[in-house]
């Protein structure tokens, strides 16, 4: 039968799952959109209160005749034992809660099943984020193929099969003492000390989820990185050894066009598009220092302020966000007493709550990209072509620093004595020192040159020959075969 009509027999519809946590609903939302601009159906499942929130991207979806809706499911956050407000990872009060709000999360289980079995046409597929395993299960029932979808790079991949797979970090004596991660393209050395907790716990019973997805990834029928073989050719390669079937599909932030696209992305945002817009254009090209950490950093109050008067003493023009459940009592007193803002009148924007960050990070005015090295911040730094300043604060954010300053060569790392985020003057001074040596550095022009090149290289992978581009359309071909191949 020709591949046309095969097509028109098996109208294909993917349903897409994410953790509900904005560094995986915001990327997989670009994702939909990128399968529906091929023309395929996609649902996205979400829970209430996330709906409102993405609710205008998918409405401004539908209005291009975009085949895209969302599925709402009831989030047991009560069950969980978390609070009836709280439906995304951003909305914890620590992250300590991280582990209910994952059973939360698998508590889905029943109803998406009994939502799939409404669904037309049929689900061909289950795209869901790395952290959801128990979707494994849900595809296996529906007898159609699970495909996981990374949040995070193929060099974090790579570097965390190698050190658990060779338990190199045990090897050494000390906490402090640097290691070498065996078998790499690169040499990356890292300290026990700097581990995300998960990699580091020895006892099976604390295995962390991220244990249990590496475990079960060989069940999926492939993996989906939002990540592009441009940027991270040899890691990709490595990676594909390793796992087989792995398709490099991204950066999928780059489907957004429109300023109305990179404004409104994840949540409401607390400064109004044109007022951001026009505070930038009065700003020198390549001037201002953007801060900000994520959707879930917990700075405390004491180091936050330190990094306010770092940016204070780097004398240049910053936008400095202080994310919602940052926005402490303390910080906002210490804010008002100092006059913080009339004493950076001119050159300082303090934005308390949600920011337009792509929109912020596409201004020419824009010269660098203050950062705790999430994922999604990281490529949306490279994206822009903006070099980095890094601050990593957990999880496998530290993979991402070392792939920015050691890999890429974009980035400058805040020295503390410490690997941790210390109460200490020397926070105000790493701050400063690392922004001065972004711009004016001895170094700063070739890293500026660097990172506008691989701003550039990122913009190719995803256009028409590129290998992101040609990687969906594999995925999708790998389907339309998995629909029409009796298993
Ligand atoms: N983000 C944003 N405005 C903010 C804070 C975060 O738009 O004020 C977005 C950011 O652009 C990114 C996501 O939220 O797409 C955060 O994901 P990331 O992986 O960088 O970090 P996490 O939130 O998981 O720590």
């Amino acid at each position: 039968m020709a591949n046309s009509s095969i097509q028109e027999q098996h109208q294909l519809h993917f349903l897409l799952i994410p953790l509900m946590s904005q560094s995986h609903i915001i990327p997989l939302t670009d994702f939909a959109k990128l399968l529906a601009l091929r023309g395929q159906n996609v649902t996205i499942i979400t829970t209430p209160l996330n709906a409102i929130r993405y609710k205008p991207i998918i409405d401004r979806a539908k209005n291009l005749n975009l085949k895209i809706q969302l599925a709402s499911l009831e989030f047991p956050n009560r069950q969980a034992g978390l609070p009836e407000c709280c439906e995304n990872m951003d909305s914890l009060a620590s992250l300590d809660l991280g582990h209910d709000f994952l059973k939360a999360n698998e508590m889905l289980k029943e109803p998406l099943e009994k939502l799939m079995q409404q669904l037309v046409p049929r689900p061909s597929c289950i795209v869901s984020t790395n952290a959801l395993v128990w979707t494994n299960e849900v595809a296996k029932k529906f007898k159609i193929p699970r495909y996981v979808f990374h949040t995070i790079s193929a060099f974090t991949m790579v570097c965390t099969f190698k050190i658990s797979g060779n338990k190199v970090h045990e090897s050494v004596n000390s906490d402090t003492e640097s290691f070498v991660v065996p078998d790499m393209p690169k040499k990356i050395e890292f300290k026990r000390s700097q581990l995300p907790e998960w990699l580091r716990e020895k006892s099976d019973d604390k295995k962390h989820i991220m244990n249990m997805m590496k475990d079960t990834e060989h069940l999926a029928r492939g993996v989906l990185v939002n990540s592009c073989e441009e940027m991270e050719p040899v890691y990709f390669e490595e990676y594909k050894k390793l796992r087989g079937r792995v398709w490099g599909i991204g950066p999928t932030i780059l489907c957004n066009k429109e300023n109305s696209d990179k404004y409104d992305r994840g949540n409401k945002s607390c400064i109004d598009e044109n007022q951001c817009l026009k505070w930038l254009d009065s700003m020198k090209p390549c001037s201002v220092i953007y801060a900000c950490f994520g959707s879930l950093s917990h700075i405390p109050a004491p180091q936050l302020i330190q990094i306010g008067l770092g940016l204070e003493a780097s004398n240049r023009p910053f936008i400095w966000i202080i994310r919602e459940n940052d926005h402490s009592a303390e910080t906002e007193a210490w804010l008002e007493e100092n006059k913080f803002e009339e004493r950076v009148k001119g050159r300082g924007l303090v934005i308390r709550g949600w920011a337009p960050q792509v929109l912020i990070l596409c201004h020419p005015s824009v010269g660098g990209f203050f950062t705790h090295c999430g994922w999604n911040s990281t490529l949306e730094g490279v994206c822009a072509g903006v070099p980095m300043i890094t601050l990593p604060l957990f999880g496998e954010q530290i993979f991402n620093e070392k792939f920015v300053v050691d890999v890429l060569r974009v980035g400058v790392r805040i020295q503390l004595m410490s690997e941790k985020l210390v109460k200490s003057e020397r926070v105000k001074d790493a701050v400063k020192d690392a922004i001065n040596e972004l711009i004016d550095g001895e170094e700063a022009a070739e890293r500026r040159e660097r990172a506008r090149g691989l701003g550039e290289l990122v913009q190719k992978a995803v256009e028409e020959g590129g290998s992101s581009h040609t990687n969906i359309t594999m995925f999708i071909q790998d389907v339309m075969h998995a629909a029409t191949s009796p298993s």
